[in-house]
This record gives C-alpha cells, structure tokens and sequence, in this order.
C-alpha cells in the first residue's frame, strides 16, 4: 500500500464506498471538518453522492473507478457491509483503507459470521448453517421452534428471514430464499436487544459509545433509548465484550455489535463493519457523533470523546409514513428539542429509512413518551 502518513489532515480527499444515509453522515462529518469526500456509488440520486465533492457513479467491483478513488484518496472506508472484499483489497493498493478486507468479509455472511462467533468463544442464539433442504430436518431438532430462517448473505432489517413452526414452513422458506445458504436459528424469548457502537485505532485503543436499548418493529429499528434502561453490569458486560470483538478482529474503524437480552445473558445478534442506525443518537447526544469518530480513526487521529451529554431517544424515520399525504413536520418541528434528519432520498417506500429525529431531554422518559407522540403523530 502507497499510504500517505498519518494523520491525515483537513484539506485531503476522504472516499466512501455507498452513498446511503450512513455515507451522507459521513460526508457532512468529513467536510465540516475541512475534508474532501468522494462517493462511489452506482446509484446517480444517492443520499452521500448529493453532499460530496465528488460522485464517482459506477459499481463497486468496476475496476477503473475503484483506481480512480484509490489514487484521488489518502484512505477509503466503507458504508455497508456487501462492499466486495476484493473491491477493498483493490483499493488498499492505492490507498489507506479501513476497516480491513478481512473484517467486512466476516459480517457479510451471516454464517461466517455466526461460525467466527462461536468459535471465538462470543455467545450467540443457537444456530445451524443450511446449506441444502436436508440439512433442515436436524437442524430444526437442534434449535426447536420456533425458529427463524435467515439468508446468510444480504439480508438486513429483517429482510430474507422468515419465522418457522414446521419443518414443511422451512422447506417453503428455503425455496423461497433461492436455496441459497441460509441460517436456522433459535427463536429467542428477548428481554431487551442492545448495541455498542465503538472505534478501534490502529494502536488498538478502544473507545466506545454509550450503550443503546434498542426496540425493533417488523425487524426494523423503531427507537434507540440511551442511556439504557439495564444494570449497569449488562452495559459494562455489553462494552466490553464488543471490544472483545474488534480486539478479535483486529478491527480497524468504527464498528457496531448488536446483542439480545436472554434470560440476564448477553448473546450477540450481529457485527456491522460501519457506523449503525443505533448510534444516530451520537449525532446529538454524545461530544463526538459516530461519523466524526469514522473520519478520525480513518485518518489516524485521535478517538473523540465518546462522552453523552443528555438521555436521548433516537426515532426512525419509514417511508410508511409518506402515505395520506406524508409527515406533518410542523407538528415535529414545532419541538424545540428535537433535532431533525433526513436523507434526501427520492421516493418512499414502506419500510425504507427516510431519515430519524434525536428527541432530547433531561428525563429520558420524557424523551421516549415525546418520542412515541411524534411517532404516532407524523
Ligand atoms: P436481524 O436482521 O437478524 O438483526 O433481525 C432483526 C430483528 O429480528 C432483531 O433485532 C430481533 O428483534 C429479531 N430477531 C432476529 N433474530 C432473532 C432470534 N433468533 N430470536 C428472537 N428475535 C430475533
């Protein structure tokens, strides 16, 4: 790798694989702070492509394009998780990127990633991998139903997953998938579902946010409530158990574990090589927001205080809500402590994340029964 030595200061170009809403969080982050950004992404109305300097349109595996980026930027990072490896091991070529190939290859595949946590010693949902319909028999007798059938690879908020009471429901669901390689897992009784997002240095320093409570509605976050309402035991378990992770991974840049609350024990859900939609609250809440800490631990500067400021609830935003005539944002706006984010994407679409509001206040409680009106109101 040509790398440029670090820390790479204000008034480089910064890139970004994805122009979703996390690469457009990125993108303001880096430019507030005096960066040049440039997006790769195919689609031309993308969230991060409208914010950037520069919107390089092409896919992710085009090989010119990737050079371009590589030789424009003195480090890359990545947005989503479904970046081709080969497409980071590309671009290391020309540049610093980070996280690493390796890492992202690890939660893009849910398998993978399930088999890595096992055998890492990390406590997960029980789960066996499906590789072909007569692996679905024993399987089922391992986890009992009910179960969920997961995709292993691009499925995401609650998308490619079905749950299963019947080993002929998990045939159905199987040949629905494609019978393409799949999880059998565990339906597990959920006292809570939290998440840690955090920053891993190249030192190996650690520096995580605030622990977040996270509810989720058809599989998709509803409300991030920080601090969370646990035993201060689970969060210090939670924070130190994802650096365990990133530690593990030899993880370099902000990362998110997503865990589920069973029976008082920690079992851990996911691992996201990027910044995470339960971390937005950052983005008001915490000294440093998550995108930020992105541009420093890719620049090689020093980890932000993760510090939070005020209880917060971070509301999603759905395209559910475009219908009868879309939001009424004078009713949210008329709130002085709520801060507003949208993507600036074209069209809304039940269930696509439009954008998400922070509700602050000194009581949090306050924060969630706001939170909830404007949910229930927009
Ligand atoms: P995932 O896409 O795997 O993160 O799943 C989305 C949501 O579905 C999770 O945040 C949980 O609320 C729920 N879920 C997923 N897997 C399980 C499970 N094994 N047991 C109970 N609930 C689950």
């Amino acid at each position: 790798m040509s790398s440029k030595p670090l820390p790479i200061l204000p008034g480089a170009t910064l890139g970004i694989l994805g122009g979703g809403q996390l690469g457009r969080m990125f993108t303001l982050a880096a430019r507030t702070m005096g960066y040049k950004v440039m997006v790769l992404d195919p689609d031309g109305a993308s969230p991060a492509g409208q914010m950037a300097d520069e919107h390089v349109q092409a896919d992710y595996t085009d090989l010119a394009a990737l050079k371009k980026l590589g030789v424009a930027c003195a480090a890359v990072t990545t947005e989503f998780e479904n970046v081709p490896a080969a497409s980071l091991i590309e671009l290391a070529r020309h540049c610093r990127v980070a996280p690493s190939a390796e890492a992202v290859a690890i939660a893009q595949d849910r398998g993978h990633e399930k088999t890595w946590l096992a055998d890492n010693g990390f406590a997960t949902a029980p789960f066996t991998l499906i590789n072909s319909e007569a692996d679905l028999d024993a399987a089922l007798a391992k986890t009992g139903t009910p179960a969920l059938l997961k995709v292993s690879r691009f499925g995401y908020d609650g998308k490619g997953q079905a749950r299963i009471g019947t080993l002929d429901e998990a045939r159905t669901a199987f040949r629905e998938f494609g019978g393409l390689p799949c999880v059998l897992e565990g339906f597990v009784k959920l006292e809570c579902e939290l998440s840690v997002v955090l920053a891993r240095d190249d030192a190996g320093q650690c520096e995580r946010f605030p622990v977040a409570e996270n509810r989720h509605v058809n599989g998709i976050l509803d409300v991030s409530i920080v601090p969370a309402r646990v035993p201060e035991s689970l969060t210090q378990q939670a924070r130190d158990m994802a650096c365990a992770v990133a530690h593990k991974l030899d993880y370099v840049g902000v990362m998110a574990v997503e865990f589920f609350v069973a029976d008082g024990r920690l079992l851990i859900n996911e691992v996201a090589p990027r910044p995470h939609n339960s971390g937005h609250y950052t983005l008001d809440a915490c000294v440093t927001d998550q995108f930020e800490q992105q541009v420093r631990v890719l620049c090689g500067l020093p980890l932000g205080d993760t510090r939070l400021l005020s209880p917060v609830v971070m509301l999603n935003i759905l395209g559910d809500r475009w219908k009868n005539g879309g939001p009424h944002w004078d009713a949210l706006l008329a709130q002085t402590n709520i801060k507003l984010h949208l993507y600036g994407k074209q069209t809304a679409r039940p269930g696509r994340k439009m954008g998400h509001c922070n509700v602050l206040d000194a009581d949090l409680n306050t924060a969630l029964q706001l939170a909830e009106q404007i949910r229930n109101g927009l």
